[in-house]
């Protein structure tokens, strides 16, 4: 993106830092990833839901965690108004809203829902983490807490990936138990840190009281010994987690899904129970040499939360889901080259032309003619020489020119040139539309 710094001189206003923008020249990306996981989605039935970005604040603090925690010091609060609003950090707890607002319930359960959208968080903002940043998410919410949902939730994200193109697509896959198991297991964790504690960092000294699982989202070096000979959530769950988790990767095994068990693995979000994934991709780039794992990169996560909606005053309600972060993914496929196929538009574009004065008061309505008609165009109407308007045929990529001069005006009718051959025919002006789509069939 050229911003305008050439003369050392910073433009008097700048996006605010941390908040991701899209440029014209990035939307093909973007357009592809939504075109594919919005398609992918509905394919599976799922339903397109958009909540709003400002929300109550109570929504994340009982449903993440209460003041204090990572959530709260992240969240945009809106200020000037009595009312705690803040812009949504995050789309699970908003559509669980949502179900419980809109009586959802009411509806064939379990629903199937997808959604696409900033979210918001007020954390520093390093390489590759934004302020202002878009997720792609589903949940599948109500019904049973049937393994094959968490099943079908990954298998969702896996084939909105491949489609997009990439090869390598993995899921890291974990039980953090249930509300009769979990208590037991944080007390094992808890145990296991303290008695390790000198050897982990300040964060995780406190983190083991405050919330134990989140130890495990510690990146620092000193602590990953540590962190790797922890107890093992899947000796310590229930016999109905373990029986949960079995039955989820014999499905993915039956889908042939590839995945991982991580024992390390847990949700940044108070509310995940049983199931919780993170999905990676092959990351290099193209050409690069593969070196095992080095370039593996997560793109989104999820799990389930059938805690989620009790928490938020709606009855017991299981539920699964999971979210992309689509800045992210956006990157990788610039960075691996994957392909974007030529725009499908549906209207072939020819390209107007018109010399003189005359004629370019005449062009504005035939240029919306032809566009009526379905015919895309491309046109250079404040450019006035002759030259120049070619040029940006040229760029545009059109094949047929429909060219209006003096003359033609006079004659009422159109030069229709095949930019490629140079064979040209004059039409009536009436014929435009009917011979100009025959020359782009
Ligand atoms: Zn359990
Ligand atoms: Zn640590």
């Amino acid at each position: 993106m050229e911003k305008e710094q050439k003369k050392n001189k910073k433009p008097a206003f700048v996006a605010v830092k941390g908040i991701y923008e899209i440029m014209p020249a990035e939307f093909p990306w973007w357009d592809r990833f939504l075109e594919v996981a919005e398609g992918v989605s509905k394919f599976y039935n799922f339903e397109r839901i958009e909540t709003g970005i400002v929300e109550n604040a109570d929504l994340f603090l009982r449903s993440a965690g209460g003041e204090g925690t990572d959530v709260h010091k992240e969240m945009f609060f809106i200020k000037s108004n009595k009312d705690k609003w803040v812009l949504r950090p995050e789309a699970t707890a908003s559509v669980a809203r949502a179900y419980i607002e809109y009586g959802f319930s009411r509806l064939q359960q379990p629903v199937k829902l997808f959604y696409f959208g900033p979210m918001f968080r007020h954390e520093n903002p390093q390489a590759g983490r934004y302020r202002e940043f878009r997720q792609f998410g589903v949940e599948i919410i109500g019904g049973e807490n049937d393994p094959v949902f968490d099943a079908q939730a990954i298998s969702l994200a896996s084939r909105i990936l491949k489609e997009i193109g990439f090869k390598d697509v993995v899921v890291e896959v974990n039980s953090i138990g249930c509300r009769v198991c979990q208590p037991a297991i944080k007390k094992k964790i808890q145990k296991y840190y303290r008695t390790n504690i000198k050897k982990v960092c300040r964060d995780c000294q406190t983190r083991i009281d405050v919330n134990p699982f989140r130890v495990f989202d510690c990146k620092r070096e000193e602590c990953q010994e540590v962190k790797k000979a922890a107890p093992v959530f899947l000796d310590l769950v229930c016999s109905n987690c373990q029986k949960h988790l079995k039955d989820v990767l014999e499905y993915l095994e039956e889908l042939s899904i590839s995945y991982e068990l991580n024992n390390n693995l847990v949700r940044g979000l108070d509310y995940y129970d049983r199931t919780v994934f993170e999905i990676f991709v092959e990351a290099g780039s193209k050409g690069e040499k593969k070196e095992e794992n080095a370039s593996k990169l997560a793109v989104g996560g999820g799990g389930r939360y059938d805690y989620l909606i009790e928490m938020i005053g709606g009855r017991p309600t299981a539920g699964v889901g999971f979210s992309f972060g689509v800045e992210r993914i956006i990157e990788i496929m610039k960075k691996k080259e994957i392909k974007i196929p030529a725009q499908k538009n549906k209207y072939k574009s020819v390209f107007f032309v018109h010399v003189g004065e005359v004629a370019k008061k005449r062009s504005l309505k035939l240029v919306e003619e032809l566009r009526k008609n379905g015919v895309g165009v491309i046109e250079g109407l404040s450019k006035d020489s002759f030259a120049k308007q070619l040029k940006m045929a040229d760029k545009g990529g059109a094949e047929v020119a429909v060219i209006l001069g003096q003359r033609e005006v006079f004659e009422e009718s159109v030069i229709i040139k095949n930019l490629k051959t140079g064979i040209q025919e004059t039409v009536p002006v009436e014929k435009m539309a009917e011979e100009v789509k025959r020359h782009i069939k």
